[in-house]
Parts: structure tokens; sequence; C-alpha cells
């Protein structure tokens, strides 16, 4: 925080001196100019007398020179010299003083590592860029560049080889750049480049593209070290017009290739994509959705929805996956494979996960004591050391067992800091909570990793029990990680049960358990509650009237 403060202090005190230096300057050089020009006033009125005086007395012998005539020429000649050269002393002090203005201005200007223009000074460079291409009846092509991974590398070969590498990407920009262009760094690994180019000729502009993906995708050698980096590369075009000033234009035109570079690393990095309308829109529906989820957090919009989890042999309920849903006012229904990858993303995952277990928790306490509920658990969840700490506090408060909770995570969290959910989980155990590893067959855990956690159950991807009956290849799969389970002792769930030649072929590879649509959709609070009352599955019900609340007041 202190350097900041510094830095301001800085900039103030040479704003004060930069204000009071030209008037002295002024001042002082109006005083040498004074003085040359009176001494050649006196000078050419003295100077004319005097001359004649001694020229007469040494060609005529005629008179003497008047003494104190000829000390006033002589002191004036004095003055002469010296009023030129302090005149002459100040033009260069003011030439120099100019000198290091622009270089300060310069400095403030550029990027001091790569001597690219910097973020602060990119705007009005585009803006200029535009102008220039106005008057010819050009436009403007802008392309955001950003280096892939350049993180990783910079982790990999250190800080000093992570420069290198900027300043050799900027060079190879550079080179690549036509005449009238303009290249930046916006600090960390984006930069920008802005050149002029001919309307409709959008293929030139797709050939200098490539060439830059090409250029950066060589290896940089430095310091013995070898980094290889590719870049991203999002286009935008635009050109000023009567309605629009060339800021607004070249501000769209950065705010556009921004959004296409996006397009870029999401289609899979090194290459380049065009900015396109519908990125726009995505973007605002983006913006919306994260308000949404926002506003949706505090109404008490998210609920808790119930899917039913047999076992398959005997076709009993053994408990429910707790599955959440947003009810949005504006959007209606909307499942979680939307709003959770955005809450995960602005930082709502945890609020939103613990104000859903928090009904739920409510919930199932009105069930059967056997049966259980099953929560899915984000792995950015499992990265906070007091999530499991939270968790038990909620079963506290909640009075509900810690044997009738499973969590559910994915393979996604042996790809996190190990140590750390590993040690989350062995609290979580000890209280007595199951954990189960999600979607197992999806992502990449082998069967190493699958033995560092110490999981009590895994639950077969739906993608691959859904196909069973049609697709030898899931059949060969799910046979395969039955085996497993057998194996490691680790009993099985099979998701996404659809149909009964699905179950039949289930029944067929060992004892399972089992959720799908064959034992219905998930639902409400109230669906479930109704259902296991007519089973006889509901438990003792409390004598106090909160459990028979409207469900608006209780989610709220
Ligand atoms: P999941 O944990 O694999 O949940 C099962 C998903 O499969 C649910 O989708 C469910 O509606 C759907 N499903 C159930 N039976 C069948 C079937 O027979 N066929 C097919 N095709 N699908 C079936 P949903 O509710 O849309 O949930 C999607 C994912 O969102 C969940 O996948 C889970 O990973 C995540 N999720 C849901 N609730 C939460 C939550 O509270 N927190 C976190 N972090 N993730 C959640
Ligand atoms: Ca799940
Ligand atoms: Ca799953």
């Amino acid at each position: 925080m202190g350097k900041p403060i510094m830095a301001q202090a800085e900039h103030h005190r040479t704003e004060a001196a930069g204000k009071v230096a030209p008037l002295k300057r002024a001042e002082r050089d109006l005083v040498a100019l004074g003085i040359l020009v009176a001494a050649i006033f006196l000078f050419v009125g003295t100077g004319s007398t005097v001359l004649t005086g001694i020229a007469r007395s040494w060609i005529y012998g005629v008179g003497s020179p008047d003494v104190l005539l000829t000390n006033a020429l002589i002191l004036n000649i004095a003055l002469l010299i010296f009023g030129w050269r302090r005149y002459a002393e100040l033009q260069t002090e003011i030439a120099e003083r100019r000198k290091a203005e622009e270089n300060a201005t310069r400095l403030a200007r550029t990027d001091a590592l790569t001597g690219c223009l910097n973020r602060r000074s990119l705007d009005d460079a585009v803006a200029r860029l535009v102008d220039e291409a106005a008057e010819s009846g050009e436009a403007v092509a802008v392309m955001m560049i950003d280096l892939d991974k350049f993180k990783r590398s910079n982790d990999l070969l250190g800080h000093k080889a992570g420069d290198s590498v900027l300043i050799e990407t900027a060079r190879r920009i550079e080179a690549l750049m036509p005449s009238r262009s303009v290249v930046a760094r916006l600090g960390g690994d984006e930069f920008i480049c802005a050149v002029i180019f001919a309307p409709d000729s959008e293929t030139a502009i797709e050939r200098l593209a490539v060439r830059i993906n090409d250029g950066l995708a060589e290896p940089i050698i430095c310091g013995g070290l070898r980094a290889e980096v590719t870049a991203s590369i999002g286009i935008a075009v635009g050109a000023r017009s009567a309605e629009r000033a060339a800021s607004e234009v070249a501000q769209d035109l950065l705010h556009r290739a921004d959004l296409a570079m996006y397009q870029a690393k999401r289609r899979g990095r090194n290459r380049f994509a065009w900015f396109e309308p519908t990125m726009e829109k995505e973007l605002r529906f983006r913006s919306e959705l994260e308000q949404g989820i926002r506003d949706g957090l505090k109404r008490g919009e998210f609920v808790p929805y119930y899917e039913k989890q047999i076992d398959l042999e005997t076709g009993e309920i053994t408990g429910f996956e707790m599955l959440a849903r947003w009810i949005s006012p504006r959007h209606g229904m909307v499942n979680p494979d939307v709003f959770i990858p955005v809450a995960e993303e602005i930082g709502l995952i945890a609020e939103l996960s613990e104000a859903l277990i928090t009904i739920a928790l409510e919930d199932a306490k009105a069930w059967d004591a056997s049966l259980t509920l099953s929560v899915n658990i984000s792995p950015l969840q499992l990265r906070d050391p007091w999530f499991a700490q939270r968790l038990l506090k909620m079963l506290v408060a909640a009075n509900f067992p810690p044997t009738r909770l499973e969590i559910e995570i994915t393979e996604t969290c042996l790809h996190e800091n190990i140590a750390v959910v590993r040690s989350l989980i062995t609290s979580l155990k000890n209280q007595g909570i199951r954990i189960s590893l999600d979607d197992f067959g999806t992502g990449y855990s082998s069967l190493a990793q699958l033995r560092t956690l110490p999981f009590d159950r895994i639950k077969i991807d739906r993608s691959f029990v859904s196909s069973l009956a049609r697709s030898a290849e899931s059949a060969s799969i799910v046979e395969a990680i039955s085996s497993l389970g057998r194996g490691m002792a680790l009993p099985i769930t099979a998701e996404g049960v659809e149909s009964a030649e699905v179950l039949s072929a289930l029944r067929r590879f060992g004892h399972f358990k089992g959720q799908g649509y064959l034992y219905g959709q998930p639902a409400s609070a109230d669906e479930v509650k109704r259902e296991l009352a007519e089973l006889g599955l509901l438990g003792p019900q409390p004598q106090d009237d909160s459990a028979s609340e409207p469900p608006s007041a209780r989610i709220a």
C-alpha cells in the first residue's frame, strides 16, 4: 500500500516543480535578453562617438578620446559578451529541459519492459490510427494477443526467463507489423496491435494473424532455457463514421477484440478468432446471469430437488441426492449445469451450496432415519480448509446425524492440492460422513489416484449407464468399473438408469445402487414428502407447525 502513495507524492512534487520552473526560467530569459538588448543600444549610442574619437586621435593625432566614454565602451563590450553568453547558456538549458521532458513523456507512454506502448497511451494511439485511416477511406483492425499458458512457463522457467519471453514476443510482433500500426503491451502477457488496412481485405488481416501465431509459436531460447508459448488472437475491425468519433470506435474495437480473444482461447488456443456480434449477446446474457444469481441467492430462489437412490437388488429407496434448482422469475426453472459453473466463477458457490444444504438437512430430517442424503460439493469448496468445520456446524445446528450424510465429489478434485483434499476428507470421514466419487469414468483419474483418497463409493457416470443396453463399449466400461469396485471393495452406484433393459443389464454385473429417470424425475421437497408418506417412510414428525409452512417461506 505504501508504494502507490509514495509514487503519488513524487508525482505531486514534480508537478509543483514543473509549475514554478518555467516562470523562473522566463524571468531569467527576459533579464538576459534585456541586458543584451540594453548593451546593444548602449554600444550603438556610445560606440560611434568613442570610436570616431579614437580613430581621429590615431590617424590625425588630433585630441585624445574621452576616457570616461572609452571606459563605458569597454564595459559595454564586456556586457555584450556576458549577455550573449548568458543568453546562449539559457538556450542550451531550455533545450536540455525539453529533451528531459520529452523523455519523461515517452517513458510514461511506454512499457518499461518491452518498449511497446503501454495501456495508458493505447486508447489515444488507436484513436489516432482510426482518424488517420478515415482520412484515406481505410479501416483499422485491432488484434488482442494473449499468450497461452504463459503463467505456467513463467513458474517453470523463472521470472527472468518470463521477462525475456515477453521482450522477445514484443520484438516478434513488432517485426511483423506494417508501417502504419501500433503495438502495445497491456501488462501481463497481453499485447494489442492495431493496423490500418484497406476495407474488405480481411484475408490480409488473417494472413497477418497467422504469421503472428506462427511467429510466436517458434520456441524462444533464453539463458539456455527453451520456452514454448503460443498465442490466442482476437480480431475486430472498424472505421470512423459520421456518427461515431474515433475514440468511441477505438474503445469498441479494443473491447470486441478482447471478446474474440476469449473465443479463440475457448476454441483451443494457438489460433485467432474474429469478433462476432453473438459474442456481445453472450456477454450480456452472462452478466445478466451473474446478476440474477446474486439477486436470486438473496431472495432465496435456489431450492433443492431430490432424486431417488435405489437398491437395485431390492428396489427399495435408500436415500436421495440433492440437486440444485434455480426458480428464476425471469428464466423459469434453471438446471445446475447452467448456474453452478457461473456461481463457481463469481465466487458464490460456497454460499449457494451451504444455503441449499441447510434447507436439505431440514427436509431430510422429516424422512425415515434409514434414508440418506447425498449432496454435491464443488472442487472449489474443497480448497477451503474450513469447509469441514462449517459442514459439521451445519449438521449440529440442524441436529442431523452425520452418518446419514454423503458428499459427492468429482474426479476434478484429484487434480487439486491432494494433501488439502485428503485432510479434509479424512476429517469428514472421522465424523461419520461418507464420500462418493461422482461421474466416475469421465475424468482421467487412474487407479493409483483413485487409491490416494479413501472413498466410500464410486458412481458410474450416467453417459455409460444410459447407453449400456445399446453400446458394447459402454457395457465393457461398466463391467470394468464393477470389477474394479469389487477388487477395491468399493460399493457402486449407477447413475442414469432410464429403462428396464439397463436395469436388468446392471443386475447381471453385480449388486449396485442406482438412480435415474426409470424411478422418476428429481422432485421438490413437498413431492418427496408426499411420496414417502405413502410408502410409510416418514420419520417421527415434529410437534411444532414449522414443517407445514409453505415452501416459499421455508426457502427464504
Ligand atoms: P450429477 O451429480 O451427475 O447429477 C445427476 C444429474 O443427472 C442430474 O442433473 C439429474 O437430473 C440427471 N439425471 C438423473 N437421472 C437421469 C437419467 O436417467 N438420465 C439422464 N440423462 N439424466 C439423469 P442435474 O440436476 O441437471 O445436475 C447436473 C449436475 O449439476 C449434477 O450432476 C451435479 O454435478 C451438479 N450439481 C447439482 N446440484 C449441485 C449442487 O448443489 N452443488 C454442486 N456443486 N453441483 C451440483
Ligand atoms: Ca452427483
Ligand atoms: Ca454424477
